[in-house]
Parts: C-alpha cells; sequence; structure tokens
C-alpha cells in the first residue's frame, strides 16, 4: 500500500471523449545538457507523430492539439529547470475536454513514454509504486534510534530519538583502594545494570516512535540497520505485527556517516535495495501461486482470455502481468468490455456493441483491474507464466463464502448493474 493508491484507482476511472487522454511518462534527471535536449525531441516528436494519426476534422483533434501544446509548453519549462529541478520521473495525464491535467513528481525516474488512447495508460505508476513499496529504516542505538520513512523511491520521514545513556566512569576505579579488583567489579557491574536501564528505557521509546509511524503507514515494510546484537535487541521489544513487517537486517552503510545529504541517499539507497530483493522474492511467489491455484482449480486464472473475462466480470482480486506483455485486443464503445482476439470477433459478445482496437490490451487490464480496486502486480518476464501468454489473475472469493452478498449472481455485462 502506498500514497499511490488512491491516484491509481481515481486515474483507472477516467475514460475519454472523443479526445483521448495522453500519459506521457519521462526521465528527468538532468545529467547533462544532452539529455535536457533528449527529452525536448523526445516530447516534440511523439507529438508530431500523434497529431499525424488524426486528419483534420477528426472529432477531439482541436482538443487534443491544445493538449499536447500545453505538454510541450510544460515539457519546456522542466528542461529549462524552471522547476522540480530534485527529481528524477514525471507522470502526466492530460485531456483537456475531461478538465484533466495531472502531474506527478517521482524520485524514480519512468522509461520515456508519450501514447494517447480511450484511458490513462497506468503500467509505469502502478509499477513504482510496486516496486519502490515504502519502508520504515530503523537504525537503533543504546540512546534511542534514526528513523526514516522511505516512500517511492524518496525520503519522507526523518527523525532521530536520543535519550540519556550514563557514561561509565571506568577511570576512577583505576586509582587504586584497599580492595581494587573487588571493588572495581562490584561498581561495575552496579553501573552497567543502571546504564542497562537507560538503554532499556531509550529501546522502548524507539519502539514506541516506530510504531507511531507505522500506524500512520499502515502496512510499510521495516528495515532493520546496525550491529546484529543491537538490532536483534530492538526486534525483540518490538510487537508482533511490527516484527512480521521486517524484511532486512542489514549492517550499517559506511556512507550514512558522511554527512547529511549524503546520509540520507544512502537510507534511501539501502531501503529500496532491501526492498527491490524483497520484491523480487515475492514476483517469484506470486507467479508460482497464481499458476499452482488455478491448475489445482482454485481461485485463479491464467492467460488473456480467462484474465480478460474475469475483468469484465469485476471479479479480479489481483492482476498478475508480464512487463514485456505486448497483446493487443478490442474494446468495446457501447459497454466497456475488453477482450483478447481482436480479429475473430467482430461485435461485442456482451452487448452486440461496436468494437475499438486495443493497441495496448495490457494497459487496459491494468486500468481496469485498477478501477475495480485489485491489485496490480507487474513481474518481470518469467518463464513460467510467459508459458501462460504473460498474464494470470487471482480471483476474488465467489458468492458462496458470502463474501460478495447472498445470491446476486455476476452481472452478465460489464457495467450491467448500473444500467
Ligand atoms: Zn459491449
Amino acid at each position: 500500500m502506498t500514497q499511490l493508491d488512491g491516484t491509481l484507482s481515481e486515474l483507472a476511472k477516467l475514460r475519454s471523449g472523443s479526445e483521448p487522454i495522453v500519459s506521457l511518462y519521462l526521465d528527468t534527471r538532468w545529467s547533462d545538457e544532452h539529455q535536457r535536449e533528449r527529452v525536448r525531441l523526445f516530447v516534440q516528436e511523439k507529438i508530431r507523430k500523434t497529431l499525424g494519426h488524426y486528419a483534420d476534422g477528426t472529432p477531439g483533434k482541436e482538443g487534443l492539439e491544445r493538449t499536447l501544446r500545453k505538454i510541450q509548453d510544460f515539457v519546456s519549462g522542466l528542461t529549462g529547470q524552471v522547476y522540480e529541478k530534485e527529481k528524477s520521473g514525471l507522470a502526466l495525464f492530460a485531456c483537456e475536454s475531461s478538465g484533466l491535467w495531472r502531474t506527478l513528481f517521482f524520485a524514480r525516474p519512468f522509461r520515456p513514454e508519450l501514447c494517447t488512447d480511450g484511458f490513462p495508460h497506468l503500467t509505469q505508476l502502478a509499477r513504482l509504486a510496486d516496486d519502490f513499496e515504502p519502508a520504515i529504516v530503523v537504525a537503533p542505538s543504546q540512546a534511542g534510534a534514526d528513523i526514516f520513512h522511505v516512500s517511492l523511491g524518496d525520503l519522507a520521514l526523518e527523525s532521530h530519538l536520543r535519550g540519556f545513556v550514563p557514561r561509565q566512569e571506568e577511570d576512577q576505579f583505576n586509582s587504586g583502594s584497599g580492595r581494587p579488583g573487588q571493588h572495581y567489579y562490584e561498581r561495575q557491574s552496579k553501573d552497567e545494570r543502571h546504564q542497562e536501564a537507560f538503554v532499556q528505557k531509550n529501546r522502548k521509546a524507539a519502539v514506541q516512535e516506530v510504531q507511531a509511524v507505522f500506524d500512520h503507514n499502515p502496512g510499510c515494510h521495516l528495515v532493520l540497520v546496525g550491529p546484529s546484537e543491537t538490532v536483534a535487541a530492538f526486534e525483540r521489544e518490538l510487537p508482533e505485527r511490527l516484527r512480521e513487517q521486517v524484511i532486512a537486517r542489514i549492517p550499517r552503510p559506511r556512507q550514512w556517516d558522511n554527512g547529511d545529504g549524503v546520509r540520507a541517499d544512502g537510507v534511501v539507497a539501502g531501503a529500496a535495495e532491501a526492498v527491490a530483493d524483497h520484491e523480487k522474492q515475492k514476483e517469484q511467489q506470486v507467479i508460482d501461486a497464481v499458476v499452482g491455484q488455478s491448475l489445482r482449480g482454485g481461485l485463479a486464472v491464467m492467460g488473456p482470455d480467462d484474465v480478460v473475462e474475469a475483468l469484465n466480470q469485476g471479479r479480479v482480486h489481483k492482476l498478475v502481468l508480464e512487463e514485456d506483455f505486448t497483446l493487443t485486443g478490442w474494446r468495446c464503445d457501447n459497454c466497456d468490455a475488453i477482450g483478447a482476439n481482436a480479429e475473430t470477433q467482430e461485435v461485442c459478445p456482451y452487448c452486440r456493441g461496436d468494437l475499438k482496437v486495443l493497441q495496448h490490451l495490457g494497459e487496459a487490464m491494468v486500468t481496469r483491474a485498477l478501477a475495480e480496486g485489485a491489485e496490480v502486480e507487474i513481474v518481470a518476464h518469467a518463464n513460467k507464466l510467459h508459458s501462460y501468454r504473460s498474464v494470470g489473475a487471482f480471483l476474488r472469493q465467489t458468492a458462496q463464502t458470502g463474501l460478495r452478498g447472498a445470491s446476486q449472481p455476476w452481472p452478465s455485462a460489464p457495467g450491467a448493474s448500473q444500467s
């Protein structure tokens, strides 16, 4: 769960009229002058090509022209570094006649993309939300903890908790008395107990702080940083529900100790790596689970035909899509159903409405899933999923379990429940 969830489902519900929705993704890391020029030219060229697809007089073309001009002006400001210099990625969605103008900046770059379609293209945004899930990074110490909240590859919060730890005053016991050895030993252990009480108190305060950050950002991963003993002692104090969220325990990276800026970068990088490792393992598990469940006849389906049908019926709980999915399909103008076989289908099988070719069936599936409140898992190329034509889906519990209301059948066509 990330702060993007609301944005994704909101965007996913948008459909255009005659003027298409423009989706633009950019890599805005200005390493040098050439990169700025590349981005400017990319946008200019894509706009030229896009307009070339629409003959003069095509409904919506004038609005689209104005939208694209506005985008070009915006990108000029960006490449001229007028605004958002620090960010690495831009996602922009626009459509004049729908009153849509949404710019989102991130600390992570996107693969450059500009396209027009009947709905926003959200795969890259969904992938960002998925790959850079938020994490709370905690570096506990005797005095408390450094706590960071890293979200979407960016530092969202930083707090440093410092409690009091009495110093062990060893030196004064070395200046010999009657029975130095014994006296020293007793004093030291008393001193240690005294100190441990403070350390314990500080640890509890740090745990409370982490708990507060977690409750504010539910579902966050936890990454613990530091010497294994310190980390283990801290972890033991965590309540069970937080301990379950720990995905990595890593030694303190050296760059943490060099100045504040570098330190924050180090924290972000450390968290990103831990989350990426976790995500990679999770992807494998998700693929195994979706294939396994569908083979056993459980609540999962594989392949574009079955997945698209489940999406049309609003039954998808989680869509699992390979990043290199490239199939085309169709979309019904009338009831908004989507389908996988544009060649064999002449009219909509649900309502006999007119069909439009979908150049990007994958994008349509992602948008549909997000609009229905389903999760979206974009995975790297994996042979196991690839043999099912790169897509699978977990389904929602069916009515028999009572979770979706007693006897209401699935609507025979998408949108049927609204008519
Ligand atoms: Zn239809």
